[in-house]
């Protein structure tokens, strides 16, 4: 099955914006929200915020890939942080780029499911990095955002070394097909 939506690249400007928040859950959202279950595994993908997919909602699906199937969180909040720690993030909208990302340990977050019921847990490991990550993109930021600047150097140089060796089919094709990072927010 071809996957419903393309996920948006870096240099689309939907990621760039901020999400407003959902007003309204009902049978579009939960459908929506399947096609994106979709779209998430046929990238082989941890988690999958709403802008990827060009919907400018505060909503996330992800599959911790635990058997549990997917979930999805709506209008997230962290509402508490701790710590510090490094992981090495990847991102479907960055592809074939993966960095050594700090950011908070652990997490408290807030939300809503498909029920409307609210949701609130705590979050380390890669559930914790993966909800800030999704979290991120609700606000516009992407993981090349938290950078030093040698770092970003490289990115750049990276990325436009790709679109160079891109065929005329086009950078996002050429990415699409880039292996996929093992771990960082991919699953395995
Ligand atoms: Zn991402």
């Amino acid at each position: 099955m071809a996957s419903p939506y393309a996920i948006r690249i870096l240099g689309d400007p939907v990621l760039r914006q901020r999400a407003s928040d959902v007003t309204e859950i009902d049978g579009r959202l939960a459908a929506l929200c399947q096609d994106m279950y979709v779209t998430m595994y046929e990238a082989q993908g941890a988690g999958l915020a709403a802008p990827q997919v060009g919907v400018q909602k505060r909503f996330m699906v992800y599959d911790l890939g635990a058997g549990d199937g997917p979930q999805v969180l709506i209008n997230p909040v962290i509402t508490e942080s701790d710590g510090e720690c490094e992981f090495y993030e990847g991102c479907l909208s960055v592809p074939g780029l993966r960095f050594d990302i700090v950011r908070p340990s652990t997490i408290n977050i807030t939300g809503l499911d498909l029920n409307e019921h609210e949701v609130e847990f705590e979050a380390d490991d890669f559930l914790g990095r993966l909800m800030q990550h999704e979290l991120d993109h609700l606000n516009g930021i992407l993981l090349i955002d938290h950078l030093d600047e040698e770092q970003r150097r490289g990115a750049k140089k990276a990325l436009r070394k790709m679109a160079m060796d891109a065929p005329s089919g086009g950078l996002d094709a050429d990415l699409a097909a880039a292996s996929r990072p093992k771990f960082g927010l991919f699953r395995s």
